[in-house]
C-alpha cells in the first residue's frame, strides 16, 4: 500500500528578538477557566501556535496560561514550540503585561491586575456591560472591543464579528438539520421521493448568507427575507429566493446596519412572513440591530402553525431573541416545534472559530505594530482605531457608546 504523502508544514526558525527588554508582551488568558455567560465552556482562544509564531517573530513576547487552546485542539507543546511561554499561574504575569487579548471579557478581578496603560482586547459587549466598560476606563486602561472594529473593506481582516457570524451561519443549518426528523436534499429511490427541505431564512447578513449557502449547499430549497432590500441580489446569486415584503421606507445606516422598523412596520413584517414560516421546515433567524435588543420576528402562535418537528433556530436567543420563547443556551419545544437557542454558535466549531479569531487578533496587532520602535502605535486618528478603542486614558472615548450610556 503506498503511504500517503501529506504535506508537511516547516517550522520557522526564530530570530533572538533584538531588543528583548522592550519587547511588547501580550498575555493569553485560558478562558475554558471562566465559564461563558452561559456558565457553559469556552473553547475558543486568541491566539494559535501559527498566529502567536508570527508575533513572536515580529518581536512581541506571548504568555499563554496553560491549556488555553486544548479545546481548540491546541497542546501547550505546540505553543511552546514556537517561543510562546506556557505558565499555569496567569495571575503573576498579568501585572506586567502590556496587552491582554481574550475573545471574551476578562474578569474584574484580572483586570484589576492589569498595569495603567496596559491595552486589552476582546468581545467586550460595551452597548451591554456600561458599568464593566466604566471601571476599565477608571483603571486607565486601553479597551480595544472587537465589536466596534469598523466594517471597512481595511478592517476586514481584524473584523471578528464577521468570522464568528459566518461560522454561525454554518452552524445553526447543521443543528437545524441534525433536529430535523427529515433530510435537506431531495432524495429520489425506488422507495420513493423525498422532497427537498423548505429552509427560510430570516435576516440576511453575514451570518444569513452564509446559512443561505451552507443549506443550499445541502440541497434545501432556500427562501430569505431583510430589511434591506440591498441584499436580496446576494440572497439571489447564493441561490436563494429572496421574499419582498412591502412594509415601505426600511433602509440601512452609514455603516450598512438595519434601521429599527416601526411598530406598524413589524407589524406589517410578522403578518406577510407568516405562510412562509407556516410552509418551511426549517427557519433560522438572524436579525440584529446594532446596539439595540434584536427585533422579535416570530410569535408562539406563527409557530404553532408550523409542522410539529420542524426546527426553529434563533440566532438571537442570547441577546433578547428574534423567536417568542426561545430560552438561551437550550433547546425547547415551543408548540410543537424545535427552537434551538444555543448561542455562543462559533464555539460548536471551535478550531475553526479559533483559527479565525487569533488571525483577526493578529491582524489588528500587526496592522499598528511599529517593528523599528517595537511598540504599539496607539494612533487615534486612524479610522480603524476611533471606531474600536473605547476607552483611554482614564474615559470613554466612543461617542456612539457616550451617547448610549447617557440614556441609560
Ligand atoms: P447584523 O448582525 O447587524 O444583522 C443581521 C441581519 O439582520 C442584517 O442583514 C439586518 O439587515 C437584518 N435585520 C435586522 N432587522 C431585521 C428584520 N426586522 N427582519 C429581517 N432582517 C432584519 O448584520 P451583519 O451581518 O453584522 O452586517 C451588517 C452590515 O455590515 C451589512 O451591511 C454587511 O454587508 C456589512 N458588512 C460589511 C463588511 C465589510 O465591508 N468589511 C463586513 C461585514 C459586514
Amino acid at each position: 500500500m503506498n503511504k500517503i504523502a501529506w504535506p508537511v508544514t516547516k517550522g520557522v526558525m526564530l530570530e533572538e528578538p533584538t531588543n528583548k527588554e522592550k519587547r511588547v508582551k501580550i498575555i493569553v488568558l485560558n478562558e475554558s477557566k471562566t465559564p461563558d455567560p452561559l456558565n457553559k465552556v469556552e473553547k475558543r482562544c486568541a491566539v494559535t501556535p501559527s498566529s502567536a509564531q508570527r508575533l513572536v517573530k515580529k518581536g512581541l513576547s506571548i504568555t499563554l496560561e496553560a491549556g488555553a487552546g486544548l479545546l481548540s485542539g491546541y497542546s501547550d507543546k505546540e505553543y511552546e514550540g514556537v517561543g510562546v511561554s506556557v505558565i499555569s499561574d496567569v495571575n503573576e504575569s498579568i501585572s506586567s503585561a502590556d496587552m491582554l487579548v481574550a475573545v471574551n471579557k476578562p474578569s474584574e478581578s484580572q483586570l484589576a491586575l492589569m498595569k495603567k496603560g496596559a491595552i486589552v482586547v476582546g468581545h467586550l459587549d460595551p452597548f451591554f456591560q456600561q458599568p464593566l466598560i466604566e471601571s476599565i476606563a477608571q483603571k486607565q486602561l486601553t479597551a480595544i472591543s472587537v465589536e466596534m472594529i469598523p466594517r471597512s473593506s481595511r478592517a476586514q481582516k481584524m473584523d471578528a464579528l464577521s468570522s464568528q457570524a459566518s461560522l454561525a451561519g454554518y452552524v445553526m443549518v447543521m443543528q437545524a438539520a441534525s433536529l430535523l426528523p427529515s433530510i435537506l436534499p431531495m432524495m429520489m429511490t425506488p422507495s420513493g421521493t423525498i422532497k427537498p427541505a423548505k429552509v427560510f431564512i430570516i435576516g440576511a447578513g453575514v451570518a444569513g448568507l452564509q446559512a443561505i449557502a451552507t443549506a443550499k449547499r445541502l440541497g434545501a430549497n432556500v427562501l430569505a427575507y431583510d430589511t434591506r432590500e440591498v441584499v436580496a441580489e446576494q440572497v439571489e446569486s447564493l441561490g436563494g429566493k429572496f421574499l419582498k415584503i412591502d412594509i415601505g421606507e426600511t433602509g440601512q445606516t452609514k455603516d450598512g446596519y438595519a434601521k429599527e422598523l416601526t411598530e406598524e412596520q413589524k407589524a406589517k413584517q410578522q403578518e406577510a412572513q407568516r405562510d412562509a414560516i407556516a410552509d418551511s421546515d426549517i427557519v433560522i433567524t438572524t436579525a440584529q440591530l446594532f446596539g439595540r435588543k434584536p427585533p422579535v420576528l416570530i410569535s408562539k402562535d406563527t409557530l404553532a402553525l408550523m409542522k410539529p418537528g420542524s426546527v426553529v433556530v434563533d440566532m438571537a436567543a442570547t441577546s433578547g431573541g428574534n423567536v417568542e420563547g426561545s430560552e438561551p443556551g437550550k433547546t425547547t419545544l415551543v408548540n410543537g416545534v424545535n427552537v434551538i437557542g444555543d448561542g455562543y454558535w462559533s464555539q460548536f466549531v471551535a478550531r475553526a472559530a479559533t483559527d479565525m479569531y487569533a488571525n483577526n487578533i493578529y491582524n489588528l496587532v500587526d496592522e499598528f505594530f511599529d517593528t523599528e520602535t517595537n511598540t504599539f502605535n496607539l494612533n487615534l486618528e486612524d479610522d480603524i482605531l476611533a471606531g474600536c478603542v473605547i476607552t483611554h486614558q482614564g474615559s470613554v472615548t466612543n461617542d456612539m457608546l457616550l451617547t448610549t450610556y447617557k440614556g441609560a
